[in-house]
């Protein structure tokens, strides 16, 4: 029997943190390749929260429990990338119309550049269409709720820098209250 290839994908961004979005898009292209890779962008032009490492290890903690992901930060062009990891597709989510002319102009020019890399879309979860990191920051920045946007394990860290004093008054309520419950127990 002939020796199947592997077959590689990349799912490119900023991840700036990873959102509920971008978790189910890794949990879903996860099964239509071998392995898949998450590449995590530096671009100089942009300030982002997090430094690519942190982004990386946020991603990695959040998706231990899918054997075939790996992540790791790249910069420069995506098809370099792609090519120094053997990927022959290219993984992004669509949430809107307003995505679709930029995505279809960076698949466009990726193939181009490069025709043995496809591009593969997934739309979004109807649960997560209207979220996106920036998003995620502005509500952390104003104290507001992040709990529904972004994997639990991760709020804290983000909260902590897009609103550290919201996030250490909230951290000083919980250990009061668990002073208080020790209190209630002796
Ligand atoms: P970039 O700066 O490359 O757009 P992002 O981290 O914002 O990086 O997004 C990475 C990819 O994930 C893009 O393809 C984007 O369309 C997709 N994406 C972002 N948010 C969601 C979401 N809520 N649902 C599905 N896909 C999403």
């Amino acid at each position: 029997m002939e020796d199947r290839k592997i077959r590689i994908g990349i799912y490119p961004g900023s991840f700036d943190p990873i959102t509920l979005g971008h978790l189910d898009i890794i949990e879903r292209s996860s099964r239509l390749f071998d392995i898949l890779i998450v590449g995590v962008l530096v671009n100089a032009a942009k300030k982002p929260l997090f430094l690519a490492e942190e982004r990386v290890k946020m991603i990695q903690s959040v998706t231990s429990h899918i054997d075939n992901v790996r992540v790791c930060s790249f910069g420069g062009l995506l098809v370099d990338f792609a090519k120094q990891e053997h990927a022959e597709f290219i993984v992004r989510g669509l949430r809107a119309v307003t995505d679709f002319e930029y995505e279809l102009q960076m698949a466009q020019m990726n193939r181009t550049m490069c025709p043995g890399i496809d591009t593969i879309f997934l739309t979004t979860d109807l649960r997560y269409a209207y979220l996106s990191s920036s998003v995620v920051k502005e509500v952390a920045s104003y104290g507001g709720n992040i709990d529904r946007f972004i994997p639990v394990s991760l709020v804290p860290e983000v909260m902590s820098r897009c609103n550290p004093i919201s996030a250490d008054k909230k951290g000083s309520q919980e250990d009061k209250k668990n002073e208080q419950d020790r209190t209630d127990h002796q």
